[in-house]
């Protein structure tokens, strides 16, 4: 979604930069590059409140990688940063939302997430073109976000253990209700972003 915001955007500016200085046709186009940002915003928003108010009503815990603010700053793409800022406005909803609703969100370091096995801690390296894990230490195969996301509710639950009985991590997640949640939000960090 991003990269076609992006697009949009990008098609729209390349027509107004050919339009003369000043110009009545180049005003014009000023005005519908302006409408067609403000109308990304209230789409994306939209969808965002939606999803935050999906999660914070169905999850009694839910648990957020912490966002890297120095790598948001230093982004000069266009795509990246527009997910970037999505991500953070959907996190601060997320916790709004949540304390009202006596939710809680927890934040977890998202160091190696990724990369780390969720069942016996291994540093399993992978470029994000791999879609799985494979830990050929304890042997655990899963989608490379599933992982990520035990990885993310492992540290949210270490840092602060839920105060009943142990928790079944993998049923927990599975489900649908009132239980957790975890996310991984994943930007490819290498590779170049068409834009
Ligand atoms: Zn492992």
């Amino acid at each position: 979604m991003p990269e076609q915001v992006a697009e949009m955007l990008k098609k729209a500016q390349r027509i107004q930069s050919k339009r003369k200085k000043g110009s009545a046709n180049r005003n014009r186009q000023r005005i519908i590059i302006a409408r067609v940002h403000e109308r990304v915003v209230n789409q994306r928003d939209d969808f965002l409140h939606k999803l935050s108010r999906h999660y914070v009503n169905g999850y009694g815990l839910i648990a957020l990688e912490k966002l890297n603010i120095t790598n948001m700053v230093k982004n000069h793409h266009l795509a990246k940063s527009i997910m970037d800022a999505s991500w953070s406005k959907l996190t601060q909803m997320i916790e709004h939302k949540a304390e009202s609703a006596g939710v809680r969100v927890i934040r977890v370091s998202a160091r190696n997430t990724t990369q780390r096995c969720s069942q016996c801690g291994t540093i399993v390296p992978k470029s994000l073109a791999v879609r799985m894990h494979r830990c050929s230490t304890c042997g655990f195969i899963a989608d490379r976000d599933y992982n990520s996301m035990l990885e993310i509710l492992n540290r949210a639950l270490g840092r602060e253990p839920p105060e009943s009985t142990p928790v079944e991590i993998g049923p927990l997640l599975m489900s649908n209700h009132g239980q957790a949640r975890s996310w991984k939000q994943e930007v490819p960090s290498s590779e170049p972003v068409r834009v």
